[in-house]
């Protein structure tokens, strides 16, 4: 039996979809954060339930050679990046790992070695950022929180963010230094200024950014501006989101434009799309253009087919889709998504696209129910994977083609399993990694109709 607060040798084998590393001591599954497979540590165990343990990495004793020093000055401190401490190669083989494994365990598939799209550049990536501001040491700060905390630690630069973000950050904070504006207090929600949330077109290099407030209004909003702008010249517009109520939401459902459009434009795959705060945009781009092209590629469409996009945010796979085929649905359930969705589509010129606002169970189900027989029909769901009413009008469509693209293995495998109970066949998987450092993983599944004889 494993005891609290004991050192034990044990060697690492693999990993847990969080990033942990995984090892048995005494016949007991033990994770462990920061460890690299084939390495042997001492493993000083912290807590132990009745299936499994949590233990910390006193000293490594033969030490990976994946093993590196991590780049970031806040690893280990801010619980944004779970692989500072391995070189990116290592990275990229555990996620590929990650997504086979899930297919074969969970899924029951054998599609083989599933290769993963490695990103070309790991840093500076992120397009979207989102910075917590509290008291740190009784001063007004703002970087992100302290792992398993919401303790505020200031962060001067983030190696995974863009420049832009950091430069908003530190402007942001300097106007309420200066101004003597009140950041928020969660607990006794009071305060002002929660968070700052900025979103940067990498393509257009246009830059939103928008000031999270517990009230209706800021002080000093033209003064605010003036320090954003000569912070970061090329800043397209300046966004108030006001928050009031308790709890872990980022952004309020309320937005008022304090300078400029209100919005950005970015470019994705030859198309211009239009973000608002709340719009889903993949926070990766290039690493996005390569994802929707390899799904798209997989979906194999010419203008003979019709194809059926569930899950599509502000449209940005629907309308790459509809290069390549003869009409395309979107289907979404937020309704300022769609909006922008439509506006999306005008915008590129493309009129074979039509978008409307449900749940996509309930659509999918009202499509079936109507006849849309479409050739493929694409899903790229949250994390918590399709509903079953999503797998059945699936199938009651009998598209030739189901493409899904995942954020989560786990719920990809389980719904390809409920499909191939359900006349489909599995027959392709790879992953793109669109968040280098971090323990997400993308994937994209391809399931083709079988023929019965
Ligand atoms: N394909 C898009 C968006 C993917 S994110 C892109 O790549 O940009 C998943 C999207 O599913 C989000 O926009 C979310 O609002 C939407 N969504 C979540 N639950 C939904 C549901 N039950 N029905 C329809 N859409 C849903």
């Amino acid at each position: 039996m494993l005891k609290k607060n004991e050192c034990y040798e044990a060697e690492f084998t693999g990993y847990t979809s969080e990033g942990l590393g995984v090892t048995r001591i005494d016949g007991m599954a033990v994770f462990a954060p920061k460890a690299i497979a084939g390495e042997k540590c001492l493993v000083k165990i912290l807590k132990v339930t009745k299936t499994v343990a949590f233990g910390k990495i006193e000293k490594v004793l033969v030490e990976s050679p994946h093993r590196v020093k991590p780049s970031c000055a806040y690893a280990g401190l801010c619980g944004g990046c779970t692989f500072q401490h391995m070189d990116y190669e290592e990275e990229c083989s555990l996620k590929a790992q990650r997504v086979e494994d899930a297919l074969t365990r969970i899924g029951g598939l054998n599609l083989g070695k599933v290769d993963l799209l490695a990103a070309k550049t790991t840093g500076d990536y992120r397009n979207k950022a989102q910075f917590p501001v509290g008291m740190c040491n009784g001063k007004a700060d703002a970087g992100f929180f302290r792992q398993r905390s919401h303790q505020v630690i200031p962060i001067k630069r983030c190696g995974i963010q863009s420049e832009d973000a950091d430069k908003i950050r530190a402007a942001t904070v300097n106007w309420i230094k200066t101004y003597r504006v009140p950041v928020y207090d969660e607990v006794a929600h009071s305060g002002l200024i929660r968070h700052i949330y900025v979103r940067c077109g990498f393509k257009t290099g246009q830059v939103l950014a928008c000031i999270v407030a517990n009230g209706d209004k800021l002080p000093r909003e033209k003064e605010l501006v003036t320090m954003l702008r000569e912070a970061v010249p090329n800043l397209t517009t300046v966004v108030l989101s006001i928050h009031k109520k308790k709890g872990n939401a980022v952004l309020g459902d309320e937005f008022r434009t304090l300078w400029g459009p209100g919005t950005i434009e970015d470019e994705l795959c030859g198309l211009r799309f239009q973000l608002s705060p709340r719009s889903f945009y993949q926070v990766n781009g290039d690493q996005a253009e390569r994802l929707y092209d390899r799904a798209i590629a997989l979906a194999e469409l010419d203008e003979t087919k019709t194809a059926l996009d569930l899950y599509c945010g502000t449209g940005t796979i629907t309308l790459c889709m509809a290069k390549a085929a003869g009409s395309v649905i979107g289907v979404e359930i937020i309704e300022a998504a769609i909006e922008d969705a439509k506006k999306n589509a005008e915008r590129n010129g493309i009129e074979n696209a039509r978008f409307f606002c449900a749940d996509a169970g309930e659509a999918a189900k009202r499509l079936a129910e109507e006849g849309t027989r479409p050739d493929v029909i694409m899903v790229d769901p949250p994390r918590k994977g399709v509903s079953m009413d999503v797998i059945e009008a699936m199938v009651t469509m009998s598209p030739e083609k189901i493409v899904y693209v995942s954020c989560d293995p786990a719920t990809l495998a389980r719904d390809v399993k409920l499909l191939e109970e359900r006349g489909y066949k599995a027959t392709h998987a790879e992953a793109v990694d669109l968040f280098p450092r971090c323990a997400h993983v993308e994937s994209i599944c391809l399931l083709s109709k079988e023929i019965n004889n």
